[in-house]
């Protein structure tokens, strides 16, 4: 049986098929993000565990890792760093690869984000292949991050990323699937 919160989640998230192309079901955090219920016990749940630990930094990932991950900072007291596709940073950069379903891209933060020893949770929306969330976590490990968790709303766990993660060491926290 799901929990009340399973449900509240999964009914504010909207499914959106054949976008950005066909084949692929679109998982709509925006209409969570509306919700004001929906948006406070996400926010609330991806905290608690975390809560009365010392978090330096939440990194986000462009860009509903933004949303999420300073909503996040605000509740730990932490600050914030965001993990951007490259270019848009203005500051000098770390920058890494990472894999697409189709092809590479790249993500940079500012060498100076993080410093060695940092515990820094990594948030973003929903983790699919996870080939995203690794190279951030790959940014951050550069900088010397001690990473605490990666923390999503949507696991799809059929496309292998939470494993992908693991398999790096690096504990994952879902909150549907
Ligand atoms: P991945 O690198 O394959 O784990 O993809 C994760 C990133 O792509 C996250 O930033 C998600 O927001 C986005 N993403 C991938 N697949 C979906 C999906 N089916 N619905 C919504 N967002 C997705």
């Amino acid at each position: 049986m799901k929990s009340s919160l399973e449900e509240t989640l999964l009914s504010s998230i909207r499914t959106i098929p054949d976008y950005p192309k066909p084949g692929i079901l679109f998982r709509d955090i925006t209409t969570l993000l509306g919700n004001a219920r929906a948006f406070r016990r996400a926010i609330d749940e991806l905290v608690h565990p975390y809560a009365g630990s010392k978090i330096d930094k939440i990194a986000g990932i462009e860009a509903r890792g933004f949303i999420l991950g300073g909503a996040i900072a605000h509740q730990l007291s932490a600050g914030f760093v965001p993990i951007r596709k490259k270019g848009k940073l203005p500051h000098e950069t770390v920058r890494v690869a990472y894999s697409l379903e189709y092809g590479l891209d790249e993500m940079e933060m500012h060498r100076d984000a993080v410093k060695p020893g940092e515990k820094v949770i990594l948030v973003d929306d929903l983790i699919a292949t996870g080939g995203t969330a690794e190279g951030a976590v790959r940014l951050l490990t550069q900088m010397g991050a001690d990473i605490v968790a990666a923390c999503f709303i949507v696991d799809l766990p059929d496309l292998g990323g939470r494993a992908k993660l693991e398999a790096l060491g690096v504990d994952v926290r879902t909150l549907i699937a």
